[in-house]
């Protein structure tokens, strides 16, 4: 048997790399075999080193909105580096972008620019700590918000007590002041705050969960975390690092009618380079140094070529139909895997918001971290790699939600439902 390059690749990563990847579920863990080792990236395409091509449904992780490769936002970028990488003080295309950020998103007056979501967050917490004079935050069970210390914790043995550390080196002690609670569940954030509403500096939430899956928030859940914040001086973050852009042109606060104190942004607002923000009012923003007491700093913040890259995405999101098109080939794909895996008499759902979409080997979406726990991911794994045998690459772990780009055409994704059908059909066997 000859060995594929990307084997060879993987074995040579792993001599210098841990686990041959820099971020953890590129590896393959969850569902076994070998990552692919891309080459290059075309619209909704990308290759291997193998020369394979596959409909890639991960674009970065969202960033890849416009579709890989993009001519502008190519051209942008390398307009932006002839004339220099990296300054250390301010441009003007920070302002520009930093504009753009408020015009499409309202509840955001000023904006801070970082370069990853996981700063985003961190300093969304930072404040929110700084502007309310509280520790205890609140986060949900199956959000993921970057890697922050305070962040990376599961819920404690009981209702309403403080979370574990899931990762080993983030001491006790700072997550102490972490509840996590179940998503889409009122009456946990509302005995929550009965209980200790006074010492809570925020709510941090993915109103629309892309990390567990995805899983829709319920507008009740939403307003009741927006009313209990409001009611008891607590600072509502919206970490809309993956939906936002992503559902609609103003995030999921648009699409749910609720205005968040603060908003973390990332991804799509770098078009596949590193920016990620921060912002919410001018009263809370102006907490920030250098004009507040809130420290928070980045030597490649506002980064002039990921800048560009960013704002020429943040252009082409505004044509007009951007987000009908890119909603439409989200849907075609969920209807399309769900009747095939139906005809094939396979236990499966889908589900779409936006240009992101969930796939589910259970009779209905999940609403929570124990529902999406409790889907079949023996079955995934099986699908995901005969998929992937087929040139489709899906989210390597069942645990990720998917995503289209304005290039995935409607012959893309009906090529995609062509091969599920085959693959449905194995399954069933
Ligand atoms: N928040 C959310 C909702 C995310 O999905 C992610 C990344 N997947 C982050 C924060 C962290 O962003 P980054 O990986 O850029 O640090």
């Amino acid at each position: 048997m000859t060995i594929s390059n990307n084997d060879k690749l993987f074995a040579r990563a792993q001599k210098t790399t841990p686990g041959g990847v820099n971020s953890p579920v590129r590896a393959f863990r969850s569902v076994g075999g070998t990552p692919r080792f891309i080459t290059r990236a075309e619209g909704p395409y990308f290759w291997d080193a193998d020369d394979k091509r596959y409909i890639d449904y991960i674009g970065s992780w969202g960033p890849a909105i416009v579709g890989h490769a993009h001519p502008e936002v190519v051209q942008a970028v390398q307009q932006a580096a002839a004339r220099g990488l990296s300054f250390g003080a301010p441009t003007e295309a920070e302002i520009d972008m930093a504009e753009e950020i408020c015009k499409l998103v309202p509840s955001i007056e000023q904006v801070r620019l970082v370069s990853s979501g996981t700063e985003a967050t961190m300093s969304a917490l930072r404040l929110a700590r700084g502007a309310t004079g509280r520790d205890k935050i609140v986060k949900f069970e199956g959000c993921y918000h970057g890697h922050a210390d305070s962040l990376l914790v599961k819920a404690g043995s009981g209702l309403l007590t403080f979370g574990n550390p899931t990762s080993a080196g983030v001491p006790e002690d700072f997550v102490k002041h972490t509840l996590v609670l179940d998503y889409n569940n009122v009456e946990q954030l509302e005995n929550a705050f009965a209980e200790m509403g006074d010492q809570i500096a925020c709510v941090i939430v993915e109103p629309v969960a892309g990390n567990m899956n995805l899983i829709q928030a319920s507008p009740a859940f939403l307003q009741a975390m927006r009313a209990l914040c409001t009611k008891h001086g607590a600072v509502l973050i919206f970490d809309e690092v993956m939906c936002g852009f992503r559902v609609a042109l103003g995030g999921a606060q648009h699409v749910y009618g609720i205005k968040p104190d603060l908003t973390a942004l990332g991804k799509v607002i770098g078009g596949g380079l590193p920016v990620a923000a921060f912002g919410g009012s001018a009263a809370l923003m102006s907490k920030m140094a250098p004009l507040g007491a809130v420290y928070q700093a980045g030597t490649l913040s506002g980064n002039p070529v990921a800048v560009a890259a960013g704002m020429t995405t943040l252009k082409l999101i505004q044509q007009p139909g951007f987000y009908e098109q890119l909603s439409a080939a989200a849907k075609r794909l969920a209807d399309g895997l769900t009747a095939a895996a139906r005809e094939a008499g396979v236990t499966f759902c889908a589900d779409a918001i936006g240009g992101m979409f969930g796939l589910y080997f259970s009779a209905t979406p999940p609403r929570n971290y124990a529902e999406m726990m409790a889907g079949d991911r023996e079955r995934f794994n099986v699908f995901f790699h005969a998929m992937l045998d087929e040139g489709v690459y899906f989210a390597p772990a069942a645990f990720e939600a998917g995503f289209v780009s304005a290039q995935h055409s409607d012959a893309v994704i009906d090529e995609t439902i062509a091969a599920a059908r085959r693959v449905f059909a194995k399954l069933a066997a």
